[in-house]
């Protein structure tokens, strides 16, 4: 995509506001706890950009949301325990001041010097994070020469911190550029948007289907075909008439799919047979059916061998594919096999040549749980975010950064 990165900017002797994502788990909710960071994937991912600033002489700002305060008396949201461990990975004294915007993050701000980095508090402490309040982020972009947005999973929103801030910087002269996590997010999922290449298979499951049937509506334009699995599939066999038993099918949907079915049944690719079960539990026993003879009492909680078999198949040759979305109750090692298996198939193509990214939280958590996620072309950190990219809408986050 046609935004500058840090790396089209000079940096040296500049003091930078980076939006990180660190929202990471935490060992407790209790703010009386020795609270730890339990996970830190997204930490360590946002190292590459801020040793390439601190190595060019730059001085660090940093800000991110973390879980879902109410207010900043939600304490145990607070970004101590990041900071500890960002400390710990980066090998330098991470300075933390106790709130977002105001005299003490401004005076800690003013007197950094290259190589320092300070860390502010967790940006929804401020009400205004949320509304974008532009008093927030003009006081965000005082605190800085520069802004970077490295937070992709975050971009689909307009707030204080991500386009506010970007605005509220270009309007004091400063730049406003994404960072090499953000970067590399809209290389890969810009190509499938802009200039796919062909055959282009798009694999969609899950079980957001209200949420992501405009996806499906949107990939029919530039996908050649679209398989379709998981708990998004059930809505499509009944759409189709199939008796689904006690599956989950959100029936509000099934008028949309079946408007799908009409105009694209050729390029739409749903299972033959499902794994299913008696209930929705991690020790219920699968049994595969055909999807033309759903036991009424037996509820579809993953896809069968006969249409692994099939999307197999589709994909034999596929140049580019994209994959949203489980083809089952992946949590459950009963109900882990289609997704399991399509993961493997994928990670083969991969090594043919072909790219491979994956969107959406359940998904890059089943990839992971697979131990497959190095094999993948790309695995976006962003769900909502690589979402709302491939269904061809504009992020606010994205669209406030300079233009290359
Ligand atoms: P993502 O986070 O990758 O965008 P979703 O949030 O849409 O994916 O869906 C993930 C969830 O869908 C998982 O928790 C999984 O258990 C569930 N799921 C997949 N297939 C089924 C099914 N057949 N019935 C019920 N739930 C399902
Ligand atoms: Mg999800």
């Amino acid at each position: 995509m046609n935004k500058k990165t840090i790396t089209d900017i000079d940096v040296a002797g500049k003091k930078v506001l980076v939006r990180v994502d660190f929202n990471v788990p935490l060992s407790s909710k209790d703010p009386n706890d020795d609270i730890t960071v339990t996970d830190d994937t997204r930490i360590n991912a946002a190292l590459p950009t801020l040793n390439y600033l601190l190595d060019q002489g730059a001085s660090l700002i940093l800000c991110s949301h973390l879980g879902r305060p109410q207010s900043a008396a939600d304490t145990q949201f607070a970004m101590d325990p990041v900071g500890a461990r960002l400390g710990e990975l980066l090998g330098r004294r991470v300075q933390k001041v106790d709130e977002v915007v105001g005299t003490q993050a401004t005076a800690a701000a003013a007197a950094l010097q290259p190589g320092d980095v300070l860390l502010l508090e967790n940006t929804r402490f401020e009400a205004g994070e949320k509304r974008n309040d532009p008093e927030l982020s003009s006081q965000l972009a005082a605190l800085a020469d520069v802004y970077v947005d490295d937070a992709f999973g975050s971009a689909h929103r307009a707030h204080a911190s991500t386009e506010g801030v970007a605005q509220e910087m270009r309007a004091k002269g400063g730049p406003a550029v994404a960072g090499f996590l953000m970067g590399k997010e809209l290389d890969a999922l810009g190509t499938a948007v802009s200039n796919p290449a062909h055959p282009y298979v798009a694999i969609m499951g899950g079980a957001k289907i209200s949420d992501k049937i405009k996806l499906i509506d949107n990939l029919l334009n530039t996908a050649d075909k679209i398989l379709i699995g998981g708990g998004m599939a059930n809505t499509f066999l009944a759409a189709q008439g199939h008796n689904l038993g006690k599956s989950l099918v959100e029936s509000d949907a099934i008028p949309e799919a079946k408007r799908l079915l009409d105009m694209a049944s050729n390029q739409l690719i749903l299972p033959i047979d499902v794994v299913v079960a008696d209930e929705f539990s991690a020790d219920a026993v699968g049994k595969v059916e055909d999807v033309w003879s759903i036991s009424p009492e037996k509820m579809a909680l993953d896809i069968g061998p006969a249409t692994l078999d099939r999307f197999n198949a589709e994909l034999q040759g596929a140049q580019l594919v994209i994959w949203n979305g489980p083809m089952g109750v992946f949590e459950f090692p009963n109900f882990a096999e289609g997704t399991n298996q399509l993961a493997l198939l994928l990670a083969g193509l991969v090594e043919h040549g072909a790219q491979v990214m994956i969107g959406g939280g359940d998904s890059a958590a089943a990839v992971h749980k697979a131990g497959l996620t190095a094999k993948m072309t790309h695995v976006s950190t962003g769900g909502g975010a690589s979402l709302e990219l491939l269904e061809g809408k504009t992020l606010p986050g994205i669209a406030a950064l300079d233009d290359k």
